[in-house]
Parts: C-alpha cells; sequence; structure tokens
C-alpha cells in the first residue's frame, strides 16, 4: 500500500468526486449554454454548486467564478488589479508597488512581474519579509502599503503550512487603497475562511488540492473590485470568463463542497491535530534529532516541515520513497528542479536546515489506520538509515563499510576507503558541505579512522580535517604526528585490508599538492586526485607531467569535484581537455575516448521493448541496483526477467565498483536502475565514457518499471 503524504501538492479523486464527475459525463453531459432541457439541467447544478460554495467561503455577494484552477485565478486578479491601476495611474494617486508576501507560491510574483511588464506599469514588484515563524512582518507592510496598488497574501503556504494572520493584514492596510488577494488554495477544507468577514478582494481556490480532479478551481471577486476577463469569448460565466465549463470538474468540486458542509468526509481540527500530533512523534522516534521547521501553533494541522541534521532531502526523499512513503521536498514545482526552498529561505532558516528540509502533508479525509501505517513505515525509513550505517545508533546488524565510498554534496567530493575486517577507514579530502554526514558516519559505524588526508595542505584551526578531528571521540581517532596533508610522518603507505594507499607528490617543495594511489591485490586500483583535473582549474604542466610519470593512461582517477557526474576518468579521457597530456597518452588509447557531452540521453535509456530485446539476446546481461542500501532494503528491484543476475550498486560505493565492472563485466551488458531514473543515467553514461560498450540505464526508475514487465 502507498502511503501518500503529499496532498499539498494534490490529491487523489475522492470516490464522492469521481461518482459525481462520472455522472456530469454520462447524464448531466449538458452545455449549460444550451436552453433545452439538458442544457437547463447541466446549468442548474452549475448554479447549485456554486450557491454551495458560496456557503461554504462565505461569499455572499460579490462573483465566484469557475476557473481552470488557482494559477488561472491569480492571473485574472493580477491582470484585472493592474489594469485598473493603469486606468489610475492617470489621476494622481502615488502608487508605485505590488506588494506580496516572499513565502507565495511563484504563480503570485510570477504573474505580477509579467502583467506589469505587459502592461507597461513599471510599477516595483516587492516581496513583503516574513519572520522566522514564516507570517509576514506587518511593520514592514505598514511601512510600504501606502505606495502600493495591489497586496498578495496567502491564507496558508504549501510547504510549511504556516498560517497567515489575516485579520493583522487587513488592519495594516486597512487605511490604504490597496486592492488584496488572498491565494485560498491551501486553506479550502482545512481552515474556515469567510471571505466576507475580511476585506478580501480577490481570492483564487483550486479543487484538485481538496480530493476534485485538477482544471478545475473557483475565483472569488468582491463587489465592486475591478475585473478585467482574462478570457473572453463566448460569455459563458456572465462573460467574465468565456469557454465552455468544466462540468466534470465543477460536479466534482460540489460533492467536496457538500461534503465540507456537512462534515461528513473531512475531520475536524482537533482530529487532524491528533493525526499531526502522531506522525511527528513517529518522526521524533525515527531520527533522533528531527527539528521542525515552523512551530505548530501557527500552521495547518495536515502539514509538517521537517529537517533531519547530516542527511540531505534527496537522500530522505529516496528513503521515504522506497518505503512507499510519499513526500515532497519542497513544493512539487519546485522539487522537480531540485532546488532550496525560497520559502524557508526566506524565513532565514540556517542552510543545512533548508537542504535537509522534507514537507509531509496528508488530507483532511485521511484515515486514523493510514495515519498508523504512515508511522510504522516512518519508523522502519529510520530503521533502515541506522542499518545502513549512516546514522548514529546503528544496530547489531548494521551493513559494514568496506572498500571506497564517496560522499558529494553540490559536485564536491569526499571518499572514506575502509576495511570491515579490521574496522579502519582512511577519509580523503573531507568537504565543509560534507564534515556533518562523515562525522555521522564515522560515529556510527564506530571504525577507527587511521588518517584524514587531503591532497592540498589544510592547516587552518577551522579546515574540515580540523572539524573532523574534533568531532570524533579521541578512541576513533589513530593517534600519530602527521604532516599538512594528514598523512602519518612515519609511514610510507597505509594498508586497508589487502589494500594499500600510498602518494605522489605534484610539486618540487613536496608539501603543496599530491594524490593517493590505490593499490589492490590485482594491482593499481585508482588515484585520488582532488582537484588536479578540475576543469575549472588549470594545473601545471608539471603536475600533469608528474601524473603521466606515475599512471598509466587508463588508471581510474577519482576527482575532488565531481559537477558533471562522471564518477571517474582517465588520463587518456583528459588528454581531449588538457593538450599537454596527449603527448603521453599512446594514440591507441586516445581512440577509445567518448566524450560524457556526446552521450546522449536516449542512447543511454532502456524502454520496455529494448530492455526485452536485449535481456532476451544476452542471457549474461547483469542488472545493477545503484540505490543506497537504506532504500535496497526498504524495496525491491524490478520484476525484469526470472533468470537475469542482480548486483547491488549503490552509486556511493559505484566508484570503487569500476575497476570490476571495466575488467570483470566488460562483455556483458550492464543495466543499471535506481528509483527516478537519474542516478542510473549517470552510471550508465560513466560506464560508458570509461569505454563500456553496453551500459543502460532503465528509463524513469523503479516508479515506471514497476509497472511493466518485460518479456
Ligand atoms: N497557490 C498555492 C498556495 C498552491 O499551493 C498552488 C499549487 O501548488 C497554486 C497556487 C497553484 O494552483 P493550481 O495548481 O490550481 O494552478
Amino acid at each position: 500500500m502507498e502511503i501518500y503524504l503529499d496532498a499539498n501538492a494534490t490529491t487523489p479523486v475522492l470516490p464522492i468526486a469521481r461518482d459525481a464527475a462520472l455522472a456530469a459525463m454520462s447524464l448531466d453531459f449538458g452545455n449549460p449554454s444550451s436552453t433545452h432541457s439538458r442544457g437547463l439541467q447541466a446549468k442548474s447544478l452549475k448554479e447549485s454548486v456554486r450557491a454551495m460554495a458560496r456557503r461554504v467561503l462565505g461569499a455572499h455577494t460579490g462573483q465566484l467564478l469557475f476557473v481552470s484552477g488557482a494559477t488561472e485565478g491569480i492571473q485574472t486578479v493580477i491582470l484585472s488589479a493592474l489594469t485598473s491601476l493603469k486606468n489610475r495611474q492617470n489621476g494622481s494617486e502615488p502608487v508605485s508597488c505590488l506588494l506580496y508576501g516572499a513565502t507565495e507560491h511563484k504563480a503570485v510574483p510570477e504573474a505580477l512581474m509579467h502583467w506589469n511588464t505587459i502592461l507597461g506599469l513599471n510599477l516595483e514588484v516587492r516581496a513583503i519579509p516574513v519572520g522566522q515563524d514564516g507570517r509576514h512582518d506587518l511593520d514592514w507592510l505598514h511601512q510600504h502599503v501606502a505606495r502600493a496598488g495591489l497586496v498578495c497574501t496567502m491564507a496558508a503556504n504549501n510547504e510549511t503550512g504556516v498560517i497567515s494572520d489575516l485579520p493583522g493584514i487587513a488592519k495594516t492596510i486597512a487605511h490604504s487603497d490597496a486592492l488584496w488577494m488572498v491565494d485560498g488554495v491551501q486553506a479550502l477544507g482545512k481552515l474556515s475562511l469567510q471571505l466576507q468577514d475580511l476585506p478580501i478582494d480577490y481570492a483564487p481556490f483550486s479543487g484538485h488540492k481538496l480530493y476534485a480532479p485538477k482544471g478545475i478551481g473557483l475565483l472569488y471577486i468582491r463587489e465592486d473590485a475591478p475585473f478585467t476577463p482574462l478570457i473572453v469569448g463566448g460569455g459563458q460565466e456572465g462573460a467574465l470568463r468565456s469557454g465552455t465549463e468544466n462540468m466534470t470538474g465543477i460536479a466534482a468540486l460540489g460533492a467536496i463542497l457538500s461534503a465540507i458542509e456537512s462534515h461528513t468526509v473531512f475531520h475536524d481540527t482537533p482530529t487532524l491535530n491528533a493525526y499531526r500530533s502522531r506522525l511527528m512523534a513517529a518522526l521524533r522516534d525515527a531520527f533522533d534529532d528531527v527539528v521542525f521547521n515552523v512551530s505548530q501553533e501557527v500552521s495547518l494541522p495536515t502539514t509538517i516541515n521537517f529537517s533531519v541534521p547530516g542527511v540531505g532531502s534527496n537522500v530522505l526523499l529516496n528513503l521515504f520513497d522506497a518505503a512507499g512513503v510519499r513526500v515532497s521536498g519542497g513544493s512539487a514545482c519546485g522539487a522537480a528542479k531540485a532546488k532550496p526552498s525560497y520559502v524557508l529561505e526566506a524565513m532565514g532558516l540556517p542552510e543545512w536546515q533548508i537542504k535537509s528540509a522534507i514537507r509531509m502533508s496528508f488530507g483532511p479525509a485521511d484515515t486514523a489506520a493510514f495515519i498508523e501505517e504512515a508511522c510504522v513505515r516512518i519508523l522502519a525509513c529510520g530503521e533502515s538509515l541506522r542499518r545502513s550505517g549512516m546514522f548514529p545508533g546503528a544496530t547489531e546488524d548494521a551493513e559494514a563499510m568496506n572498500g571506497l565510498t564517496r560522499l558529494v554534496a553540490e559536485g564536491a567530493c569526499s571518499y572514506i576507503f575502509s576495511d570491515a575486517g579490521s574496522k579502519r577507514c582512511v577519509v580523503i579530502d573531507p568537504r565543509a558541505e560534507l564534515t556533518a554526514q562523515l562525522l555521522q558516519r564515522l560515529t556510527s559505524q564506530q571504525y577507527t579512522v587511521a588518517a584524514i588526508l587531503t591532497t592540498t595542505p589544510t592547516d587552518s584551526d577551522d579546515s574540515p580535517s580540523a572539524t573532523l578531528r574534533a568531532g570524533l571521540l579521541p578512541n576513533l581517532i589513530q593517534q600519530h604526528t602527521v604532516d599538512t596533508l594528514g598523512w602519518p610522518v612515519d609511514a610510507s603507505e597505509i594498508a586497508m585490508g589487502d589494500c594499500f594507499i600510498s602518494r605522489v607528490h605534484l610539486d618540487e617543495d613536496k608539501q603543496r599538492h599530491l594524490i593517493y594511489l590505490v593499490r589492490g591485490p590485482k594491482g593499481m586500483e585508482c588515484a585520488l586526485v582532488g582537484d588536479t583535473l578540475d576543469q575549472t582549474s588549470s594545473p601545471s604542466d608539471f603536475a600533469l607531467r608528474k601524473l603521466t610519470g606515475s599512471l598509466q593512461p587508463n588508471t581510474l582517477l577519482l576527482p575532488g569535484h565531481d559537477h558533471e557526474g562522471r564518477l571517474a576518468t582517465t588520463l587518456a579521457i583528459e588528454s581531449a581537455a588538457h593538450p599537454m597530456l596527449k603527448e603521453f597518452v599512446p594514440a591507441n588509447h586516445r581512440n577509445t575516448v567518448c566524450n560524457i557531452a556526446g552521450i546522449s540521453k536516449q542512447s543511454l535509456e532502456l524502454d520496455v521493448i529494448t530492455a526485452s530485446a536485449l535481456i532476451r539476446d544476452h542471457g549474461d546481461a547483469l542488472l545493477l541496483d545503484v540505490r543506497e542500501a537504506y532504500e535496497q532494503c526498504l524495496s525491491s528491484p524490478p520484476d525484469l526477467s526470472t533468470n537475469i543476475q542482480h548486483m547491488a550498486a549503490p552509486l556511493s560505493q559505484l566508484p570503487g565498483m569500476l575497476p570490476e565492472l571495466l575488467s570483470q563485466y566488460a562483455d556483458r551488458p550492464l543495466i543499471f536502475f535506481c528509483r527516478s531514473g537519474n542516478r542510473s543515467e549517470q552510471a550508465a553514461r560513466a560506464l560508458r565514457q570509461l569505454g563500456h560498450p553496453s551500459a543502460w540505464s532503465l528509463a524513469g526508475g523503479v516508479a515506471l518499471w514497476n509497472r511493466h514487465s518485460v518479456s
């Protein structure tokens, strides 16, 4: 069973709404503008839904229009307000700005800027700051409202659930001529909004946030508030919004409004508060240090926004998704772009909290049993993180770290080279962005850190190496005298299981820049080269010459930064970017090099038909799961074929697995998969660039492949 906890993005259509929509499609299918009986029936249905909406929203006068959704409602409001301001500007009133809450849905500032330009008003568009509690700064608003033509403030925020102080805003703007829009999208069905109790001029709503289908919404316009139609044509909706009405959507919305009115389907606020408390308690049990990003007192009972120290939103999203729990890393549109939340930024939250933030939102129709199952899954997520050794409090059966692990944050890479047998490890190039994660891993694994090495010197007290050393318990760090690169002064190499780490200096004074070589039982495995080959820095000819002297053209080089997601490179590949390397790389190696940018996404992805053919034609194809261990133990791989061999290849371990994949598995098709298809595409691309001829990614990830079966 899926636990859908992303109700602020959208909701499923409730059976009552579906039935009403189906009836409108099959029985009451008339066009409400037709004058025959079918048309009259449809019109009657439409008007009865409008009457219900007026009662539910406390909008007994003014206009209440059916629109396609809140984005259309917002456009209509802004076009209406700005058109009236344009006409007013010819008078003497000193309107010079348009104000919107800094945490408004993007539709608001985007529409303000768009129509401001289109209409040529050139007013200043300014964000009303919010405090740490997410609520509008009313003093600021007071200072600026006299010059404002329009003020836009949402009733409740979609990312945090923060409820705006609408009476306070009403008081603050009372003496100005500014028009006032309140985006009521997230309030519908969760807060009792009585529009006419406040001097609200406009209020858009959206059906799909409350169990109606997508494509239906409402727009309230106060009596006498300026209005300009956005869509003109056949004169429907009193010529205020033309276009044949979406009767299935209207009928479905009617069923939802009726449920609100009759208090039958949706739970009351105390019940929703109790559900939220249950979920919050489960989150506290699952993730000891969880931080809730807004106060319960000022937020919707159905929204929780939280962060877990040392665990990024992407990790949490993957984890929850593997457990069948759908949450979001911000607003639905923001989440797709994977940008930090502008809402949390506006609230001034610390960077780590923003980077780790997750929104969990349920709907007012969710049941107690659903919430209980959600709590069970949340606990399973915490347990899985601990068992994977990523989180403190690891259980006895925690996954033991072994070999090379790569951590990445915004392109910066840190490596841990570990040996499960002796419970020892070496950290290479700790990065400031990753110290919290490194500390969590090392503490939860309880490995002894034999050395914290860097490829360039770090002698300041607040360097990542120093922070890491200070954060580790003294018994977890091997005590010896080290140089400025963290290397034990009396050691020529460091043994880690059956591997040896040695170093090569790239500069003459031997203390400024070096690389680390890892030698295994089968010879040279890889070199950790820091930023020697970073495309943005320009390595000296001397350093490159040193590299060519110490390494083979095809030795795997693991970089200190990996903005393109290449995982590894070789001197042969790099000779394209660094012409001076060419003379050291034999021509026959250069010919095999494949430019990563030249590998198209299409050429890496398998759809059902190509996957079927590949598996049929190559009985030795290998299915590699690049999801992390904490995801793998929560959900099974796609059911591709009974006889395909499976291999766990978490992306964090993949750099260390490359030597084996490129030698032992060089002739076998490698089919990577992950949750969404992004990480598997990265893996397949990296393998192809490194010369593997048959590396593939399952397009769309587990989300799509669990629906297909390959034949
Ligand atoms: N306003 C808020 C607060 C929202 O949450 C959303 C949807 O995410 C919108 C506006 C846009 O609504 P619609 O999807 O109906 O265009």
